[in-house]
Formats: structure tokens, sequence, C-alpha cells
């Protein structure tokens, strides 16, 4: 009998490497060491609990010696690398955190990956992969016509993504320079259950639902691409089993929507959800003014993985957020413990005000 394969998955406690584990610990047989610093964005509470499968790990990427141990201690067969900084506004209030994480850390695991891939042979060499999970904000805005494809050139705007612009270079040149084989994805705005409430959908669910003002920035009229977690999480598992090592593949949801359009479709969907609620959610729609830097507009070609390796996203946008804005109508003691950071309180031994 093959022994088990073990990935590590750093971030696996976020929104999208959550969504990872919990996807490939059900679909797959492989072991998942879960490699976290449970941040204010990590949360245990979003993944399963230990078990022979499923080994969580608290530390930080950027600390050498620990992920050297780590690579020492379960000889991964691949790497998924989500741990980062990732909300923008964070990063123009406090670029630091990100430079540390986003830069520094992915250079110390493909350090540690390096020097692991270097002691490998046979099989284990030949199978060995470092997926680095990107964004498609490297490309940085792009006019109302055109999409990113892979060749685009990098033009990031904000500190957060220069800092992922950073971590994709470094990952590039570790391949083309020291051979290792790593692959590079780009995926479009995610959103789903388990996301932070800092970023735009699970914002406004909760503050729609709460009667709270809906903070939308400038006109509006921002455009992004949307793609459900799920689906994201499937195009990496496609990629690490089938992509070509050493290359990139964007991922979206060919998707594409104004912030305005996200807004209107969370405040019919929570209205009719929740018709008990004394408020018209349309109503609580306020303009607040732009976010410095603020790219225009984001568009993803998906062609290359959808052609080359056959993934297309398995769910449509109006079934999957009516699922995500239910998820969090149903599970508002993970909202609440995220925001009031009673669950950190309890992590670190703390009292908690339940
Ligand atoms: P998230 O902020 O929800 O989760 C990040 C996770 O990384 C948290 O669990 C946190 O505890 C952990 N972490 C942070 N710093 C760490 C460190 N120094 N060491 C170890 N762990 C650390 O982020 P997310 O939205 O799940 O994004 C995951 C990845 O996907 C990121 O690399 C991000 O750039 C990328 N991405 C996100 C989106 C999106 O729409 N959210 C889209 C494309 C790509």
């Amino acid at each position: 009998e093959e022994p088990m394969k073990t990935i590590l998955v750093t971030g696996g406690a976020g929104f999208i490497g959550s969504c990872f584990v919990r996807d490939v610990l059900e679909s797959d047989t492989v072991r998942v060491v879960n490699f976290d610093a449970l941040t204010y964005a990590g949360n245990r509470e979003s993944i399963p609990a230990d078990s022979d499968r499923h080994v969580f790990v608290r530390g930080d990427i950027a600390d050498r010696d620990t992920v050297t141990q780590v690579f020492e201690q379960y000889v991964p067969d691949a790497v998924v690398h989500f741990a980062a900084e990732s909300h923008v506004d964070r990063s123009i209030d406090g670029p630091d955190q990100f430079i540390r994480t986003n830069i520094n850390g992915t250079y110390e695991l493909l350090t540690a990956a390096r020097q692991h891939f270097s002691g490998l042979a046979g099989d284990a060499k030949a199978q060995f992969r470092f997926l680095h999970v990107s964004t498609d904000e490297v490309y940085g805005a792009v006019g109302a016509k055109g999409y990113f494809t892979e060749t685009t050139a990098y033009a990031p705007s904000s500190p957060y993504s220069a800092s992922k612009a950073s971590s994709d270079m470094l990952v590039r040149a570790w391949h083309h320079t020291f051979g290792l084989p790593t692959l590079i994805t780009n995926c479009s705005n995610n959103y789903g259950p388990y996301q932070f409430p800092e970023k735009l959908i699970p914002l406004m669910t909760l503050n729609a639902i709460a009667g709270k003002p809906l903070p939308v920035y400038g006109n509006g009229l921002n455009v992004r691409d949307w793609l459900y977690v799920s689906d994201h999480c499937d195009a990496i598992q496609t990629v690490l089993k089938s992509g070509h090592v050493g290359e990139t593949y964007n991922i979206g949801g060919n998707c594409e929507r104004t912030n305005l359009d996200i807004v209107h479709t969370i405040c019919r969907t929570v209205n009719e959800l929740c018709s008990y609620l004394p408020h018209d959610c349309r109503s609580l729609i306020t303009h607040v003014p732009d976010r410095p830097g603020h790219d225009h507009r984001y568009a993803i070609d998906a062609s290359k993985i959808r052609d080359k390796l056959g993934w297309r996203p398995a769910r449509t946008f109006e079934i999957a957020i009516r699922d995500t804005i239910q998820w969090y109508l149903d599970n508002p003691a993970w909202t609440d413990h995220m925001l009031s950071g009673a669950y950190r309180m309890e992590r670190l031994g703390g009292a908690s005000n339940g």
C-alpha cells in the first residue's frame, strides 16, 4: 500500500485556505499539514479538528527556524502557499506586515522548499510541487475593454498587490534559477462562507442584516471579476495535479460586476431571505470617499486553465451568492467570534465575554 501523501498548506485557517483544506480532505486521501500563524484573519473554527489526516501547526512563515522544522518533520510531497496579509485597506494603513509576510515569508518558504527538494529522490522528486496562490491585482487596472492574460505585464497599484507581485517574482526566480518545480495561480476576487467580514460581500451582508450603513467606495462603478471560493480551490487542485511546472495560470469566474451591482444583489437577497427585517436594505447604501489608488477594473482571461487543464467554474454567481448570504445567516457565532476577538482570547487561554 502506498504511504499517505502530505500537502503542506500555509494559511490554511484563513478564508480560501480553509476552504481548500476542507475540500481536499473530502475529495482526496492526502494528509494536510496546516501551517498558519492565526493572525486576526485565521480561525480554527473554520477548519476540522486534528486527526491523522489534518495536523494543525501554529507558526509564522517568516520565521526561518519554524519553517525549516516543519519541512523536516512532515516531509511534504507538495506545498500550497496561501498565507498572506490579504486586505488592501490594511496595506494602505500599515504596509509593514505585508512586506514581512508576503515577501519575506514567501522567501523563507522558497528557501526551505529548495533545501527540502534537493534532498528528495525518485518519484518524490519528480512529483514535488510548490504552488503559490496569488491574485489578479498584480496586473494593475485594465481599461473598460481587455483582459489580463498570463503574459500581461505586472503593474501593481497598492502595497498589497505590490507585495504579492514581489512574491510571484521570487517564485518565478526560484524556478528559473534553482529548478524548484513551482506553479503560480492568479485569481480574481473570491466570495463564500468563512470570509472575514472586512471584505466587500460579508461586510455588506452583515451590515444589511443589522440595518447598518452599506459604505460603497466612490461611485461604486469599480468592476471586479468574482469567483466562488470552492471553484477557486477546485482550480488550485487541478493546477496542482496537472499544471505544467514553471507556469502561471489565471483563474477567474468570467463574472464581472460593479461593486454597486454586488451591493444591490445583496440587498435584494437579504430583503427576500429576511422578510421580517423592519428596513429595506437598499435605503442603507451610502457612498463614501474612494479608496486611494483604487483600480477601476480587473478582468481575468481564464482561457488557459480552461483549454489546457479543462477547469471551469461549477457554480453561477446568482446561486453561489445566495448560498453565501444564507451561510452568514446560519452561522452568526462564527462571525461574532471573529469580530469580537473572543475566539482569539480563548485560544490564548484568556476569558471571553461569552
Ligand atoms: P485571509 O486573510 O483570509 O487568510 C490568510 C491566512 O494566512 C490567515 O489564516 C492568517 O492567519 C494566515 N497568515 C497570515 N500571515 C501569516 C504568517 N506570517 N505566517 C503564517 N500564516 C499567516 O486570506 P484569503 O482571502 O484566504 O487569501 C489567501 C491567499 O489567496 C492570499 O495569498 C491571497 O493573496 C490570495 N488571493 C485572495 C483572493 C481573495 O479574493 N480573497 C483572491 C486571489 C488571491
